[in-house]
C-alpha cells in the first residue's frame, strides 16, 4: 500500500469508546448529568469561570453573539484569515462583519489596528488565534469599555498566553472553541464558549435552549411546576451525554497531546531552518505556548509555486490544506454582500503562498522528515 497522511486526525482509544458506550446504556442520553460535568471539568482545565457548551463551535460563536446583544446596525471586527465561522456568526444575528487586517509578523488579527478601527457602530472584536498562536489582546483593552472581546480560540485550545491558558480568566470577554475531529481534542461534532461573566453564561445557556427557560419572571409564573418561559428567540444548539463522555475522556489526554503538536512544530522548524523557499508559521513569543492546531507555512515564491507544490504533495500521498482564502474573497461575501477584494493587503500576501502541512500527535518522526523532503521535491 503506498504511504499517505492526512493533513489531521483524532485519536480515539479503547477508554473513550467505552465511556460513550457506557453513557449510551444511561437513562438520559441527551441532557443528562455528563453535559454538566463535561462542561465543569473543562471550565477547571482552561482556568474560566464557567463554560456552556454547544453541538458545534459555529453555534458557540452564534451563542457568544447573542449573548453579547448585536444584532442589525452593529459591526464587528475580525480578520480575513479564517473559517468563515468567525465572521458568520456576526451575519446570523444580523450585524455586519468587517474585516481588518492580519499582522504580517504573526498571520493574527492586528489587534492594534482592530482597536484604531473600533469606533461608531463597532460593538465586538472576532480575534482569531490563527493555527493555534495565542492573539495579542492587550491592544483591545483600550476599548473594552464599549466593545465585547470574543477569541475564537478553535485553533488554540491547550496553548498559553504569557503562562495563562486560552479560554481563562484575563483573556477575551468569551473564548469560543471546537471539539471538531481535527481540532485538539474532539466530541464528535461540538464547541464551548468559556467566559468569567455569570450574566453571560446565563445568556449563551438561555440561547442554547430554544431561548426557554424554567427561571420564570413574569406574570404567570407561580402557574404550577410545568411553568416554563421562552425569552429570547434561541435554537436547538444542545450537545448530547454521548458526546460529553467522550469529551470528558479526551480532555485528559489533551495537554499530552499540545505537547507532542510542539515537539512536531519543533522537528519541522529545525528540518525546515535553512529552506529560505520558505517562510514558516510564526512562532509563540517566550512564555506562551502554541496550540498548533496547524502547522502552515507560506512558499515565498508566491501563488503559482503554491500551486504546484499543493499539487505535488497530494499526488505524494500528503494531504496537505490551505487555510483559508480570506473570508471576503468567498462569493457570498464578494458576490452577494458586495465586500471589497482590496482592504487586507497582509492577508492577501500571506494566503498567496499558504500550505498547511500535515499536524496531528499520532505522527511519528519518521512521518516528519518525509513530509520535509516530499516538500523539498515539490518546490524543485
Ligand atoms: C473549526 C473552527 C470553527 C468552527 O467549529 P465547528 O465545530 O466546525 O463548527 C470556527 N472557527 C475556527 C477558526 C475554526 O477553526
Amino acid at each position: 500500500m503506498s504511504r499517505s497522511l492526512p493533513y489531521g486526525r483524532q485519536e480515539i482509544c479503547d477508554g473513550d469508546v467505552e465511556a460513550v458506550v457506557e453513557a449510551l446504556r444511561d437513562e438520559l442520553i441527551t441532557q443528562g448529568p455528563r453535559v454538566e460535568r463535561f462542561e465543569a471539568a473543562f471550565a477547571d482545565h482552561v482556568g474560566a469561570a464557567y463554560a456552556v457548551a454547544f453541538s458545534s463551535g459555529t453555534a458557540a460563536l452564534h451563542g457568544a453573539a447573542f449573548a453579547a446583544g448585536l444584532g442589525p446596525g452593529d459591526e464587528v471586527l475580525t480578520t480575513p484569515l479564517t473559517f468563515v465561522a468567525s465572521a458568520n456568526c456576526a451575519l446570523y444575528v444580523g450585524a455586519t462583519p468587517r474585516f481588518v487586517d492580519v499582522d504580517r509578523d504573526t498571520w493574527n488579527l492586528d489587534t492594534s489596528a482592530a482597536s484604531a478601527a473600533a469606533n461608531g457602530a463597532v460593538r465586538a472584536v472576532v480575534a482569531v488565534s490563527y493555527a493555534g498562536l495565542p492573539v495579542d489582546l492587550k491592544p483591545l483593552d483600550a476599548v473594552r469599555d464599549r466593545v465585547t472581546v470574543i477569541e475564537d480560540g478553535c485553533h488554540a485550545l491547550g496553548g498559553h498566553r504569557g503562562g495563562a491558558p486560552v479560554g481563562g480568566a484575563g483573556g477575551a470577554d468569551m473564548t469560543a472553541f471546537s471539539f471538531h475531529p481535527v481540532k485538539a481534542m474532539t466530541t464528535g461534532e461540538g464547541g464551548a464558549i468559556t467566559t468569567e461573566d455569570p450574566e453571560l453564561a446565563r445568556r449563551l445557556r438561555l440561547f442554547r435552549t430554544h431561548g426557554i427557560t424554567r427561571e420564570g419572571t413574569r406574570p404567570g409564573s407561580d402557574d404550577g411546576p410545568w411553568y416554563y418561559e421562552m425569552q429570547a428567540l434561541g435554537f436547538n444548539y444542545r450537545i448530547t451525554d454521548l458526546q460529553c463522555a467522550l469529551g470528558t475522556t479526551q480532555l485528559v489526554r489533551l495537554d499530552a497531546w499540545v505537547r507532542r503538536r510542539n515537539d512536531i512544530a519543533a522537528r519541522y522548524r529545525e528540518l525546515l531552518a535553512g529552506d529560505d523557499r520558505l517562510e514558516l508559521a510564526p512562532a509563540a513569543p517566550e512564555g506562551s505556548l502554541h496550540g498548533y492546531h496547524l502547522f502552515p507555512v507560506r512558499i515565498r515564491a508566491g501563488a503559482a509555486a503554491r500551486k504546484l507544490g499543493f499539487e505535488r504533495l497530494r499526488a505524494a500521498g500528503i494531504g496537505v490544506q490551505v487555510h483559508y482564502i480570506p473570508v471576503y474573497r468567498l462569493p457570498y461575501y464578494r458576490d452577494t454582500l458586495g465586500y471589497a477584494q482590496d482592504e487586507c493587503p497582509a492577508a492577501e500576501d500571506v494566503y498567496a503562498g499558504l500550505i498547511s502541512l500535515p499536524m496531528f500527535p499520532a505522527m511519528s518522526d519518521a512521518d516528519v522528515d518525509w513530509v520535509v523532503a516530499e516538500l523539498g521535491t515539490a518546490l524543485q
